[in-house]
């Protein structure tokens, strides 16, 4: 039996190059370690377009160790943050921002409807305490794409910072931090770039950074104290996810010998219309419309059969080797498939025959 392929937003199906990049024990003094961080750290920038304005940070820990540590850098305590919410991540970020006491609001909509460019702009004309725009790209929650490139102009134009959680997008969309004048930018090791979990990084701009002495509540999430100790040293500040920094330098190799973002692109988009097309055959309904799904993850709709529960629908399709995910939506239920990871249409296509014998199995109709 090969291992359980997991159709998961992160941690995800992995290649075997970048399972085994995790073979070597690394010192985190060693100077082969310095110089993998600093190639990791380089490949990322590039990545985002900002090699010339931006520095890119890492940090341990999963995605929200990272999303934490830029707020508390970028905003300032005499900030405020104005975060767009149609989904668990936006709701997390606001929740991230009254932790660290940072004066917050929240422009809300529904988790199938975009944030529209002209409310924005309204609500930044209307309170000009707001400093800092915070956006989730691919609102993983349900897979909804939000518009990037015309939020970031309205929060340019309006003269705001824009900190945007692109967690589950770098890396397969196109993002570039200078043209879109993102102050900074974050995601983790665990998505789109197929490495395993443990490391999250900011594509921060460097002067915003630099500017962020005393900012951190936090000693260990300082992303400044850690940029100045990585410029000092060339080292973590503290102890590093050597084998997780490992794996993401083989990952990267290989997301740049696929052909870099457009062929990522490639792949998950094909991964998305094969898995949307097979399910609709099928009788199953994606939750959001064509126009606003992005190729990371898709929602569907639950069988409407009364006895239908996720728990036992996991089962039965995991025992065919594949892992689902929970739907993430309060009103309706719903369960996700995710498209990203080491997988192509060999394991979309059998998927997708696992989750219709799963369903003829338990006598469900859709
Ligand atoms: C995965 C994800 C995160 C971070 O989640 P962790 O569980 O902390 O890794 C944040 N935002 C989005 C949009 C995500 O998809």
């Amino acid at each position: 039996m090969r291992e359980p392929i997991l159709l998961t937003p992160g941690p995800l199906t992995t290649t075997l190059a970048t399972k085994t990049a995790m073979l070597t024990d690394w010192g985190s003094w060693d100077s082969s370690f310095n110089a993998l961080t600093a190639s990791v750290c380089r490949d990322l920038l590039a990545i985002a377009g900002g090699q010339a304005s931006h520095v890119c940070v890492p940090l341990q820990g999963s995605g929200t160790f990272a999303v934490e540590a830029a707020i508390a850098n970028l905003v300032p305590k005499t900030g405020k943050l104005l975060v767009l919410v149609n989904g668990a991540y936006g709701k997390r970020m606001a929740q991230i921002a009254q932790y660290l006491g940072r004066a917050c609001c929240v422009y809300d909509t529904a988790d199938d409807t975009p944030p529209s460019p002209d409310t924005l702009a309204r609500l930044l004309e209307e309170d000009p305490a707001i400093s800092h725009v915070g956006l989730i790209h691919c609102e993983t929650s349900t897979g909804i794409l939000n518009p990037l490139a015309e939020l970031a102009a309205v929060v340019h134009a309006a003269g705001r910072r824009l900190v945007v959680d692109a967690m589950s997008s770098f890396a397969a969309l196109p993002i570039d931090v200078v043209a879109l004048h993102i102050d900074a930018l974050i995601a983790s090791s665990n998505k789109c770039l197929e490495g395993v979990p443990g490391m999250g990084f900011v594509i921060v701009n460097r002067d915003s950074l630099l500017a962020s002495r005393g900012n951190s509540h936090s000693l260990a999430l300082d992303l400044l104290a850690q940029y100045d100790y990585l410029q000092a040293t060339g080292q973590w500040r503290f102890t590093p996810p050597t084998h997780v920094l490992a794996a993401l330098r083989s990952a990267l190799d290989q997301y740049l010998a696929e052909g870099g973002q457009p062929a990522r692109l490639a792949r998950y988009q094909a991964n998305a219309d094969l898995l949307v097309r097979s399910m609709r055959a099928a009788g199953f309904e994606p939750f959001l419309p064509d126009t606003l799904q992005a190729p990371i993850i898709v929602t569907f709709h639950a069988p409407r059969h009364p006895a239908y529960q996720f728990a036992e629908f996991y089962a039965a399709v995991r025992a065919q080797g594949f892992v689902l995910y929970p739907g993430k939506l309060t009103e309706q239920d719903t369960f996700r498939v995710g498209c990203i990871g080491a997988i192509d249409a060999a394991e979309i296509q059998q998927a997708c025959a696992a989750i219709g014998r799963a369903v003829s199995q338990l006598g469900w109709t859709i």
